[in-house]
Order: C-alpha cells, then sequence, then structure tokens
C-alpha cells in the first residue's frame, strides 16, 4: 500500500479536529500544485493553475467518525459522545485512542455490562452507546486527569492500515472518507508536470460526517463552475445483500444520486464517455440515505454542476473499512483523464445540457 494511504488512515481526525490530517496533506500537496490555502473551518484547498479561467472543484473530507469524551466517572471510566454515525455492534471490545490536549495518545478499550445473567431480550439488542463506557485502565477519575485526559479530548479507533492477506484489498480505518483524500493527492500527483485547461481546485473538506459542512465554506471560496465529490458508498457485495451493483474490484462507481444531490445529467454522461473510451471500469451508485459534499457544492450561488464519484467500501464506520486497490487506480484513472480532456467550451456545453432536448 503507497505510505499516503495508510498515513491518511491511520491518522486521527474527528469532525472538527481535524489538524493532523491538514497538516499531512499540505505537506504532500504543497510541492505538487500552485497554492495551498485553508478556509476559515479548516479545509484545505489546493489550487493547480490551468491555461483558462474555468474551475473545476474536487472534494474530498478529511473527517472520520469518533468520539468526544463526555464524562469522566469517579470509577476512572470514561463515557463518550458519538460525533458522527455509529452503530453498537462494531464498538463493543474495540481498542479506542483518545488523543489528550497536548497530543499525547491514550489506548482504551470499550466495555459494557456482561452480557452473562442478562435476559435473552437484552442480550440480544444492540447496547446503547450511552450505556457503553472507554476503559483505559484507570481506578479513579484523579488517575484519568493525571493522564492529562479531560472532557472534550477526541476519541478515535485504533487501527493499523494494512493489506488483508495476498488479496488487493486494503484494511483501515477512515477510508470514509481518507481513501479518497488519497485519490485527490495522486490525480494532482500525475498532473503535476502537464499543462491542462481547467484551473483544478482540490478541496479536503472538514466536518462531512455532520453535515457537509466544509463543503459549504470551501466551496464558496473556491465558486466552481463544475465540481466532482469524492467519496466512499457502501459495497453491495456481500451474502443478504440483494442487488450488488456496486462491488469491491468493480470499479469506479458513478453516483446517480443520493439523499442530498441528484447528479447533473450533462456531466454525468460526459464522465461516463470518459470512462467508457479509456476503457475504466465503472458502475452507476444508488443511495437513498446518506449524501456527500455534493449536496452542499451543487447549492452554491446559482448552482454548480455537480456530480459525486464512489469507492465502493466495506464495513465503513468502523476499525476495519475494506476498500479494494483496482477501484482506487480506476477513480483516479477517470478524474485525471476527464480533467486533461477537459475544453473550455464544455461548461457552457454542460450548463445548456440542463435545458435543450
Ligand atoms: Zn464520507
Amino acid at each position: 500500500m503507497n505510505e499516503w494511504f495508510r498515513q491518511l488512515s491511520n491518522l486521527p481526525g474527528i469532525p472538527g479536529h481535524e489538524k493532523k490530517v491538514a497538516a499531512f496533506i499540505k505537506k504532500v500537496v504543497t510541492p505538487m500544485v500552485d497554492h495551498v490555502d485553508q478556509d476559515q473551518l479548516g479545509s484545505v484547498i489546493a489550487t493547480k493553475k490551468g491555461t483558462t479561467d474555468v474551475t473545476i472543484m474536487l472534494s474530498a473530507h478529511m473527517d472520520e467518525v469518533g468520539f468526544l469524551i463526555s464524562s469522566i466517572e469517579a470509577s476512572g471510566m470514561v463515557r463518550m459522545q458519538p460525533v458522527g454515525g455509529w452503530w453498537g455492534h462494531v464498538m463493543l471490545a474495540q481498542v479506542f485512542l483518545i488523543t489528550t490536549r497536548s497530543g499525547k495518545t491514550v489506548e482504551g478499550i470499550v466495555g459494557s455490562k456482561p452480557p452473562h445473567g442478562m435476559p435473552a431480550e437484552v442480550r440480544n439488542r444492540v447496547i446503547d452507546i450511552k450505556d457503553m463506557f472507554l476503559d483505559i485502565g484507570c481506578a479513579s477519575k484523579e488517575d484519568v486527569l493525571a493522564l492529562g485526559i479531560q472532557i472534550g479530548d477526541m476519541v478515535t479507533p485504533k487501527m493499523d492500515a494494512r493489506r488483508l492477506n495476498d488479496s488487493k484489498l486494503l484494511l483501515g480505518k477512515a477510508w470514509d472518507d481518507r481513501v479518497c483524500c488519497g485519490v485527490q493527492l495522486e490525480v494532482l500527483k500525475r498532473l503535476e508536470k502537464k499543462t491542462i485547461v481547467p484551473n483544478v481546485v482540490a478541496a479536503f473538506t472538514v466536518q462531512e460526517e455532520i453535515g457537509l459542512r466544509g463543503a459549504k465554506t470551501s466551496s464558496y471560496k473556491i465558486q466552481p463552475d463544475i465540481a466532482l465529490a469524492l467519496d466512499v458508498t457502501m459495497s453491495n457485495d456481500m451474502p443478504g445483500v440483494p442487488k450488488a451493483d456496486t462491488a469491491l474490484g468493480k470499479g469506479v462507481a458513478l453516483s446517480l444520486m443520493d439523499a442530498t444531490v441528484i447528479a447533473h445529467r450533462g456531466l454525468l454522461d460526459a464522465v461516463e464517455k470518459v470512462a467508457i473510451q479509456e476503457k475504466i471500469k465503472y458502475t452507476y451508485d444508488m443511495m437513498v440515505v446518506g449524501g456527500t459534499d455534493a449536496g452542499e457544492i451543487h447549492k452554491q450561488r446559482d448552482g454548480v454542476i455537480t456530480m459525486t464519484l464512489s469507492l465502493p467500501c466495506r464495513y465503513f464506520h468502523s476499525h476495519t473499512s475494506l476498500v479494494h486497490e483496482d477501484d482506487i487506480e480506476a477513480m483516479v484513472q477517470l478524474i485525471v483523464a476527464y480533467l486533461e480532456q477537459f475544453k473550455p467550451e464544455h461548461v457552457a456545453q454542460l450548463a445548456a445540457s440542463k435545458f435543450e432536448d
């Protein structure tokens, strides 16, 4: 696995606490582009200048789902407030990492009341997150405070990203959406020495998981003509899921709609044409719940021509999500080809495609 991807997965960064991820991305991206900036919420904005004033925005979010410490009990156990979506099933007996104000990290294990002796109907239910606690091996509140831990500290899954056995599957936390942050870095790397028509502005956004907040502020700052949001989507290739439209290894998924955006039809057609011509593997994606940065970006000004490109992912919002390296490559190739082939007249053509028969 490329070292960028490993580091992107491993770094802690929940919504509003993306500083370490932002610092890493700024360091990597600065030599590849003309300008790097941040908006007031912290989204990193990397600009590669083109030969025209057309601006195409790419967007991938830096934040991952996690927790903030909400209370420290007299017993030394710590309670947590979820920040982003968590499913109780994937939390128990997992190792998490507290990052203190000074940047020190402390390991903890998520515990609950033991199942022994519980009535079946209680034992078989998903345990409510508010009934779970983080066990850091302390016997009193004083012991916890002595470690430098305070209410409001960030908690993230502890996992070292790696290849799963000898497969092409990459295992890690936070692939949602750090894998697409990696895709954006790879796209900029491949364009580094090339002259292209549009300005390419890659936004590494904050606070997506709690309502696409960084997408709103960064797209205001960027004022794009066209936008491609990049995010993971459910990989439907597992037992019990009726329709495997998206699957690991089947390529990049062109998102038709989710709960926050309908793909701009002209842009969808243009991107699909590039995929066919370049023989890049792709599927369609349709999600009835959830959204991506595109949900905010397309509502900027009087509307931005926008769609989402999705990367299939299994088990996201857990310690052990899986992505396929061929899908990453397909996504990179599709974006690079689209940007390289872009002509200035495409903006007017895309805008008109909304209204003409
Ligand atoms: Zn996401």
